[in-house]
């Protein structure tokens, strides 16, 4: 087994991981400072998947990219693995400049444009409104009222047309087959990319080293149990080769699969225990705002804040989903949560 590639590149570098797999890293103006990327070569073409955060800084990086990592390369197609920003900030940006499609998943391609123009539920006012049920402090409501639309800040331009992938379909990139994995609970229909020839994984958000993979509940589907679809989305990782080795958009190259699963499982196991504790204990029934500092123990910026609003309704309504506590909804639209 060779030795894991575990020191990311600097900015405008590469880092070979595998024959004809290039990890590019991309800088994010948030606490988790990085997104990475990754170049699928075969022979001078190149396939892109994903394309980091839709700001100047991102593309200044991008741009010593084409003179340097992209000087002699053909770009054949950008792969979006999900719509969130620092994966398909750049998409049509990329698609445009280099004349290729995006392939990407019907879902994520229309969650993209609907979370631009605030369509579907998925406005910065629906948002909003959600937290609000759910017990968010008027301070906190301005605050995020305040920055407007935060997706279309990081995705400037969605792309405008897309060839649409499909879990299962096998993908010729990078003169590999690399097959579509779709998983469920973080994004709409996230596209995560198994090579079992090379043992390789571009996991996207789906599977991270060390932190674990945001699982909100979103304002147009406001019952969703997306702690469920994301658990139940991991064992399609699981049944992948042990030495798989899985490149992550956050943190480092690893393998080991099946332990890091496992060890998903048993945090959201424990969190889901600690808030049906918490529900048992509190004197009165609890908002998702009453619960976070049960999940989040740290003091959260505005950014982590809006992430750990969306997690903690989703836990709570996974508790509530699974019998384990009941949801309260009073006349004015206020939920609240009991054991
Ligand atoms: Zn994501």
């Amino acid at each position: 087994m060779d030795l894991l590639p575990n020191a990311p590149p600097a900015p405008g570098r590469v880092v070979e991981v595998a024959r004809g797999v290039s990890w590019l890293r991309m800088p994010l103006p948030f606490a988790l400072d990085h997104v990475n990327l990754w170049l699928l070569r075969d022979g001078g073409d190149v396939t892109l998947v994903d394309c980091g955060y839709g700001d100047a800084a991102t593309r200044a990086i991008w741009a010593r990219h084409f003179d340097t990592t992209l000087a002699s390369a053909k770009v054949v197609r950008v792969v979006a693995t999900h719509c969130h920003p620092d994966h398909l900030g750049n998409a049509e940006w990329l698609a445009s400049h280099f004349g290729v499609p995006v392939a990407m998943t019907y879902a994520e391609f229309m969650a993209a444009h609907a979370l631009i123009a605030g369509a579907a539920g998925l406005g910065p006012a629906d948002i909003g409104g959600l937290f609000a049920r759910h017990g968010m402090s008027g301070e906190h409501l301005a605050a995020l009222a305040a920055r407007g639309n935060q997706y279309h800040r990081g995705v400037p331009e969605a792309p405008h047309a897309f060839e649409r992938i499909v879990g299962g379909d096998d993908l010729a990139l990078g003169g590999r087959t690399w097959r579509v994995v779709t998983g469920y609970g973080h994004s709409p229909e996230h596209a995560a990319l198994a090579c079992a020839d090379a043992a390789l994984l571009v996991s996207g958000d789906m599977l991270l080293p060390r932190i674990s993979t945001n699982v909100a509940v979103w304002p147009g589907e406001p019952d969703a149990d997306p702690v469920s679809r994301f658990l139940d989305s991991l064992t399609r990782f699981e049944a992948l080769p042990a030495d798989t080795l899985v490149l992550p958009s956050h943190g480092v190259p690893f393998r080991g699969i099946a332990e890091r699963v496992a060890a998903l499982r048993e945090h959201h196991r424990m969190r889901l225990d600690e808030l049906s504790a918490a529900l048992v204990a509190a004197a009165a029934p609890q908002s998702a705002e009453d619960v976070i500092p049960v999940l989040f123990r740290r003091t959260l910026d505005l950014q982590q804040r809006f992430f750990a609003m969306g997690e903690a309704i989703a836990h709570l309504n996974h508790l509530w989903q699974s019998g384990r506590a009941q949801r309260l909804v009073a006349a004015d639209g206020a939920i609240r949560f009991a054991a």
